[in-house]
């Protein structure tokens, strides 16, 4: 027996990057998943077919993550289609860097409203139907520079920060319901988000890397993973950082 079979996952920006493959990494470990997505449809039905091809269940659920009336709409879809979630994972984000001088209003709005206050919509929207099951994982996507800072992105390090907080307070808010709350910090990890860096930006950021290389999204897939299963079931409020070891 795989280790997730006859569980159901919801994954938000899951049509790319490191959201595409915690959804692979959890079908392959026997999960159903509902792959929500903002952008491109087509992008989300490859996924959904990947995961069928695996011998899956999956749906793919647009939905803005910062509109809590489209996190409704979206759970209510989850509940028509599985019936239940078992995990939740926050992984949907932006950036809208800019220095702290020129940053516009609509910048930080975005980047909090998106980053922070999607992954509050989307835990709020869980906690009634797993608070019901008395079991539940949530996984919340962070950053290492929630922790370290980051400069150009007081809007994206304050939601990050942010998040890690709300992971804490979740997680001692739900324990007593036989629901855990953690959190994994990625370092830069290659995605269509660190391509738009520069050669030069990249070069300079390898010096900070212990492990001298950029992460991929597998690699923050397997800590989620083991954040999603029975083998984590002691562990609530923390944070996993998988970075190369840029914060330690
Ligand atoms: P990405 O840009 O490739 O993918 C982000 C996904 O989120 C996209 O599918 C996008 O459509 C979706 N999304 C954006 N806004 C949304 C919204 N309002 N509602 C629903 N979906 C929305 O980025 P990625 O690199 O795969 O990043 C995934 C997560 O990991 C993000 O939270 C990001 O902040 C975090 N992260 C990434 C890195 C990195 O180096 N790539 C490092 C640390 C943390």
């Amino acid at each position: 027996m795989q280790k997730l079979e006859g569980k159901v996952a919801l994954v938000t920006g899951a049509s790319r990057g490191i959201g595409r493959a915690i959804a692979l990494a959890l079908a392959e470990a026997g999960a159903d998943v509902a792959v929500n997505y903002a952008g491109s449809e087509n992008a989300a039905g490859a996924v959904v077919q990947a995961i069928e091809t695996m011998g899956r269940k999956a749906v793919k659920i647009r939905a803005d993550v910062a509109s809590a009336a489209d996190v409704e709409d979206m759970m209510k879809r989850v509940m028509e289609s599985f019936g239940k979630i078992d995990i939740l994972v926050n992984n949907a984000g932006i950036t809208r860097d800019n220095l702290l001088m020129r940053m516009k209003e609509e910048e930080f709005d975005a980047v909090i409203n998106t980053n922070l206050k999607g992954v509050f919509n989307c835990v709020k929207a869980v906690t009634r139907p797993m608070m019901k099951q008395r079991s539940g994982r949530i996984i919340n996507i962070s950053s290492v520079v929630g922790v370290l800072g980051n400069p150009g992105q007081v809007n994206y390090v304050a939601a990050k920060a942010g998040v890690i907080g709300l992971t804490k307070a979740a997680a001692r808010e739900l324990a007593s319901r036989g629901i855990t709350v953690n959190a994994v910090a990625p370092g830069f990890i290659e995605t269509d988000m660190t391509d738009k860096l520069s050669g030069e930006t990249k070069d300079a950021l390898l010096g900070q890397i212990p492990l001298s290389r950029l992460g991929k999204p597998e690699d923050i897939a397997h800590a989620v993973l083991f954040l999603a299963g029975d083998d984590s079931s002691y562990m609530t409020g923390q944070t996993i950082h998988v970075d190369g070891g840029m914060y330690m």
